[in-house]
């Protein structure tokens, strides 16, 4: 009998978990490391197996992933996605090795080994040898129709190589190469935005973009390593036939006919991987033959017949030679680290983040500390942790300060009570107001070609830009007396300005730099936008309807947290924002609405939705925007062609005309797992 306590921690394990399964799968943005994660999970999986009556079929240890968000529609997979075991040394190789030798009965076991590419697993269902779906992985049993997106990949075929009758479902790892990666977070950092932990929450965040155009631009590149519905022996067998399907197959794969031959293959990859321009954090182990992984089978959300080799982080030993701190465009104060050039996995690594005082304070670093620093997810440098021992009697630098004037205007530093983050507080620091415009005008945002930082500068120094919005006021003649600048680049960039008039909804209000607003949330909200304003809405009309949007009827937008609600809302209502907003109107700006999704199926997909009586969820409103997000339609009154009555207390005619035209009715609970 497990005693209370331990109930208690696996209630609390799993409601951690499930957290950051969220975080992780859902937002792409993860708030714990990977290495916190898996001793969560490993406690879990532990504690269930001395305690198998606490184990339940929705327990973490049970699923992968997390359910699919229902910005997309709902893919059921025609045989389930799972994850894999991991080990993190040889001897957990080896007891691997040992077991699939047990169950099989016999000790020669032929194994297959592949690179563990850092990408996010995609299934791709061909019938009759043509592309017609691909899904996310999601919950493993269900995933996230991404066809749209997966469609501009150039390395995934449309039509299979071969003539083929039936269907076969595909599947792989699509990635973002390293230097993608890398842009992307210089991109989004620039933006003011949170970079992307490792390659796979970037290409998970890049295929889950609401815009097939933004998943086109992103670089993504997909290899292929398994198969259901083809008809092959074993696993190498297998990945000779996607390649003559046409698929692309990762080259560095290799059979291995002992456990021996399969950690000297590891033992290479260990630091070839560094070259490579993709991200792998392990190798896959798999059995090779069919027959043999039929005979092992699978566990909870794992094959028995493969495992997952994870390569430790990378660290090294190194100085911080000083602390310096950054301002970026909300004017938030950020400490990094200048280290003494180190190489770490085969990169030189001259700084490393802190991320905020609280960080540095954990961490108790200082300036001339030694101090060990590892790539999270192999890419972002951060410091591990200082070693004390090293630091000399009584030479000991002061604890670190942030300073209490703007290293870059000199203005007042703050620190809002409760928050962790300091800011500059003069709002016409250039920091913020030349990163502002520089924003605005980037690629994701009002994607003006030409006015670069050399641009924005001159025309801030003369005094003729403030706030982006100017940028549109901007005369030709004042182009022209710009270092520099003739007749061509002036019109030229004259032009361009005037042509960035007319963007995509969500770029106008991603180029607004409101505070935790990127482009997954400026794609949300543009699209929740449209379902209340008309197709030819101008910008007045559109921030007239944020103004009067509450914090609730904010974060009440699918995909829109607490949080991210708070700080629209506080954007639309800030005075001093009031001016810059109007002076974006007066240019004339004319956001294009985002067309809406046609949604093939689901629950609602082309069905009539009435509401009936009180809804305690959400408001009437925002149930029938949600419908019609899902492709349903929401009617007023029930007829003979409504589909779906849905029922709240007090509902009176309406549910009795229902009833007696038989029309299927379900009640607020019910609708809501509708949703989900
Ligand atoms: P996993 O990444 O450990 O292994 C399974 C995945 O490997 C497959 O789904 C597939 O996508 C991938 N893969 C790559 N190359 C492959 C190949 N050649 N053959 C087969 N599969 C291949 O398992 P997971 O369940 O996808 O994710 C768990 C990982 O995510 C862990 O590393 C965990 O730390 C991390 N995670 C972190 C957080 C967090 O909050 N930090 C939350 C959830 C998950």
């Amino acid at each position: 009998m497990p005693t209370a306590s331990v109930e208690r921690r696996v209630a609390e394990l799993r409601q951690k978990i499930e957290k950051a399964n969220y975080e992780y799968y859902i937002l792409d943005q993860p708030s714990i490391a990977d290495e916190a994660y898996d001793a969560l999970l490993r406690e879990l999986t532990e504690l269930e197996a001395k305690h198998p009556e606490l184990v339940t079929p929705e327990s973490p240890t049970q699923r992968v992933g997390t359910a699919p968000s229902a910005r997309f529609a709902a893919v059921e997979h025609a045989a389930p996605m799972l994850s894999l075991a991991n080990a993190f040394d040889e001897t957990e190789l080896r007891a691997f090795d040992q077991r699939v030798r047990r169950l099989l009965g016999r000790d020669e076991v032929g194994y297959v080994c592949e690179l563990k590419i850092d990408g996010l697993a995609i299934n791709l269902t061909y019938v009759d040898g043509k592309f017609t779906q691909g899904a996310t992985r999601g919950d493993g049993l269900v995933g996230e129709d991404v066809s749209a997106n997966l469609r501009t990949i150039r390395s995934i075929p449309l039509t299979l190589r071969e003539p083929m009758k039936g269907r076969v479902d595909i599947r792989g790892e699509v990635y973002l190469p390293k230097a993608s990666f890398e842009a992307t977070n210089k991109e989004r950092l620039e933006r003011g935005e949170p970079a992307f932990a490792n390659p796979r929450n970037a290409a998970a965040g890049a295929v889950r973009q609401l815009d097939p155009k933004a998943t086109a631009k992103r670089n993504l590149a997909m290899w292929a390593y398994s198969a259901a519905g083809l008809d092959v022996g074993s696993q190498s067998e297998l990945l000779t036939r996607l390649k003559a399907l046409g698929l692309r197959v990762n080259p560095s794969w290799r059979n291995a006919a002992t456990l021996d031959e399969v950690i000297a293959f590891i033992g290479e990859w260990k630091d070839k991987r560094h070259d490579l321009e993709y991200g792998t954090d392990g190798v896959v182990v798999k059995v090779d033959k069919v027959a043999d992984q039929e005979k092992l089978g699978y566990v909870a959300r794992n094959p028995r017949w493969a495992i997952a080799f994870k390569f430790p982080a990378e660290q090294a030993t190194t100085t911080v030679e000083d602390i310096l701190v950054y301002v970026g465009r909300m004017g938030t104060l950020t400490p990094v680290a200048a280290l003494a050039p180190v190489i770490v996995g085969g990169t030189t690594v001259r700084r490393a983040t802190l991320h905020n005082l609280d960080e540095i304070r954990r961490l108790d670093v200082r300036k001339g500390d030694r101090v060990v620093i590892q790539r999270a997810g192999d890419v972002i440098p951060e410091v591990v942790r200082v070693e004390t021992d090293a630091r000399e009697q009584g030479t000991a630098q002061p604890e670190f300060e942030m300073p209490e004037r703007c290293p870059v205007c000199s203005g007042v530093v703050v620190h809002p009570e409760g928050e962790v983050a300091y800011y500059c507080s003069n709002p016409d620091c250039p920091a913020k107001s030349g990163q502002r415009v520089g924003h605005f005008v980037s690629r994701g945002g009002m994607d003006v070609e030409g006015v670069g930082e050399a641009l924005i500068t001159q025309l801030m120094e003369r005094g003729l830009v403030k706030d982006p919005a100017d940028l549109f006021f901007v005369t030709k003649e004042q182009l022209l007396e710009l270092d520099r600048f003739a007749e061509k680049s002036a019109t030229n960039i004259y032009e361009r300005i005037q042509a960035a008039r007319r963007r995509p909804l969500a770029r106008v209000l991603l180029a607004l730099g409101i505070r935790h607003v990127g482009e997954t949330t400026a794609d949300d909200l543009a699209r929740w936008i449209a379902l209340k304003l008309p197709q030819d809405a101008d910008m007045g009309t559109v921030f007239d309807l944020l103004r009067a949007s509450s914090v609730d009827e904010l974060q009440a937008v699918e995909g829109i947290g607490a949080v991210v609600a708070e700080s629209i809302h506080d954007y639309f209502a800030r005075p001093e924002e009031q001016a810059f907003l109007d002076k974006l109107v007066r240019a004339g700006i004319q956001p294009l609405m985002p067309a809406q999704r046609q949604v093939t199926g689901g629950p609602f997909a082309g069905k009539t939705v009435v509401f009936t009586g009180n809804l305690e969820h959400r408001s009437r409103d925002e149930a029938e925007a949600l419908v019609r997000s899902l492709g349903g339609k929401p009617a007023g009154s029930v007829s003979a062609k409504t589909d779906l009555l849905v029922a709240g207390p007090g509902a009176g005619s309406k549910l009795d005309k229902a009833k007696s035209l038989g029309v299927k009715v379900v009640d607020e609970e019910t609708f809501e797992g509708m949703l989900r």
